[in-house]
């Protein structure tokens, strides 16, 4: 880690005029931000603790739930509106990382958590330059890409709440010293080009100031189902981020989305349309799963997620539609197994 300097913005605009200034960066949660530290992946000569200044409220405003960018991930997930209403977010954060984490990191930082490939972490370990005839062959792939890969080997975007907020067409509110703008949290998200893992739309100085999703039938009658090599504590091995509205054993309304695989939160709009106006049976799940996973280019050792994430998406749809959104003691029973 080098030494940098920490600056405890007196308000927004505080922040972010520090921000502009080179090699500054902000920090809210930190949990990510102090392990890339440590590995010197990131070199910020200052940190500005941007969390204090942030809009920590949640609340539901003309068709939105508006979620503040300084909320903790444990009191949203917390939150009575989303508790009792909106099962997928709640999930998608409670499965995610420990309580502990939870309890310091934000929903900003959360949606700009970056891959967890050696690749990226270990700055002693390039990826080889040329691999060798076929994909992935002699490279470490577990946390590289199988989806939005571009045929290169690219990190694997690995968080959970962003799947949600991508298969549910959210919006991000960025606020920067030019003003607020609200971007799609799927055009915020760019498949690496050139890079290793993705990009963001995200302007030097402008922060994450709110997350916005659009109140929908689905997002009530939604699910996200991880999952991973134990039963807590991993990051998505697959994961489902679904919501259905089913009216009159028809489809009328769908939000797929799929985390382990993707080098960015991975919305796919494929199966949305394989399932809207069919019945829900398991052929149509069946398809809509085939469909969702057509591009995907797997590295070497990865094949296995291909069937993985098909399986993961077919279970979740079934469920909604045999059992409806889970409570919580469902949700516990369903991921150790016990149902
Ligand atoms: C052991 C471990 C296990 C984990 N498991 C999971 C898991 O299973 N699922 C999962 O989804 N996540 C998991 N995580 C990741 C965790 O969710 C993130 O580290 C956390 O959400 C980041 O939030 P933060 O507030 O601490 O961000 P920070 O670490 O403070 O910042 C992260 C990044 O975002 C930037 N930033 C922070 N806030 C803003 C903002 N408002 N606007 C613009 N930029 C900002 C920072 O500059 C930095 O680049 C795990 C983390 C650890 C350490």
């Amino acid at each position: 880690m080098i030494p940098f300097k920490y600056h405890q913005p007196s308000s927004l605009d505080d922040a972010q005029s520090a921000l502009t200034q080179e090699r500054c960066m902000p920090i809210a949660g930190g949990t990510t931000m102090i392990d890339l530290m440590k590995l010197n992946v990131l070199k910020p000569t200052k940190v500005v603790h941007v969390r204090s200044v942030l809009d920590e409220s949640v609340e539901t405003k003309n068709g939105f739930l508006v979620i503040g960018g300084g909320c903790t991930m444990a009191g949203l997930a917390d939150h009575e509106a989303v508790r009792d209403r909106f099962p997928v977010i709640r999930q998608s954060l409670i499965l995610a990382a420990s309580p502990q984490i939870r309890n310091m990191a934000t929903i900003g930082g959360n949606l700009l958590q970056r891959t967890r490939s050696p690749y990226y972490r270990h700055t002693d370990m390039p990826l080889p330059e040329e691999p060798a005839s076929r994909f992935g062959e002699g490279v470490e792939t577990t946390l590289l890409a199988v989806l939005g890969n571009g045929g290169r080997l690219v990190g694997m975007y690995p968080g959970d709440f962003a799947v949600t907020v991508t298969a549910f067409d959210g919006q991000l509110e960025l606020s920067g010293p030019d003003g607020v703008r609200t971007v799609a949290a799927r055009d915020f998200y760019q498949v690496p080009g050139e890079s290793f893992q993705y990009t963001t739309l995200l302007q030097p100085g402008e922060l994450i100031t709110r997350v916005k999703l659009p109140i929908s039938e689905p997002l009530r009658n939604s699910y996200y189902l991880k999952v991973r090599e134990r039963s807590s504590y991993a990051f998505a091995l697959a994961s489902a981020a679904v919501g259905l509205q089913i009216n009159n054993d028809q489809i009328e309304a769908a939000h797929v989305g799929i985390g382990g695989l993707g080098s960015i939160p991975w919305h796919s709009p494929e199966a949305e349309a394989a399932l809207i106006g069919k019945p829900p049976t398991d052929a149509t799940f069946e398809a809509a799963a085939d469909a969702a996973l057509q591009t995907a280019n797997p590295p070497l050792g990865l094949e296995y997620k291909v069937p993985l994430a098909k399986r993961t998406l077919i279970r979740a749809w079934k469920t909604l539609r045999d059992q409806g959104p889970l409570s919580d003691e469902q949700l516990w029973a369903m991921q150790h197994g016990r149902s």
